[in-house]
């Protein structure tokens, strides 16, 4: 096959994917418009937490887009990224940074991703302030920034963690920034 052919196959894949990703995101978001706030349920921290400080909480996430896919959520309840305080942005921007260490140390040298959304025209389907590190270990595939785009297809479909699963990648993660404290 020419290479002018399959670049057009790959840009159309991309295009009907993200399509999809948006109409997702806007319907989850719909859905979700009058559930309880996730992040504000003591059974969701009590299960995914495994960092805690007077501003932050650092969550394992039970549907991971990777393994090692973590959340940094504000404790207060507060919807979009400009009603949080610049405390909150620091604390945020600190744990994020612990947890790259600790992941880089267990996953292996990692690409990474740091998302937040306000608004569900980008697909914010949990109104309380949280910041997506997904980490992508470090491979020769060209191919895999079209896998993770896909994974965000397939976190809507995908089982979630079991609850030992969950467990366990929290208890890591907790030893990890435990260690990092007191070096
Ligand atoms: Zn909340």
């Amino acid at each position: 096959m020419k290479s002018i052919t399959k670049k057009i196959i790959i840009v159309s894949i991309s295009i009907v994917v993200l399509v999809v990703v948006f109409a997702w995101w806007h319907l989850a978001t719909e859905l979700n418009r009058n559930v309880p706030c996730a992040f504000c349920n003591p059974d969701v921290i009590k299960t995914g937490m495994f960092y805690e400080d007077d501003l932050v909480r650092g969550l394992c996430t039970y549907k991971p887009l990777q393994p090692w896919h973590c959340l940094v959520v504000v404790k207060r309840h507060v919807e979009r990224f400009e009603e949080i305080t610049d405390e909150e942005c620091l604390a945020i921007g600190r744990l994020l940074k612990k947890i790259n260490k600790v992941v880089q140390k267990i996953n292996g040298p990692s690409s990474y991703l740091i998302l937040q959304k306000n608004g569900c025209e980008v697909g914010q389907t949990v109104p309380h302030v949280h910041v997506h590190y997904v980490p992508k270990k470090v491979s020769d595939n060209k191919l895999a920034p079209f896998g993770l785009l896909w994974n965000f297809v397939w976190e809507n479909f995908q089982r979630p963690l079991s609850k030992e699963k969950l467990a366990e990648y929290v208890g890591i993660m907790r030893v990890g920034i435990e260690n990092q404290n007191l070096a």
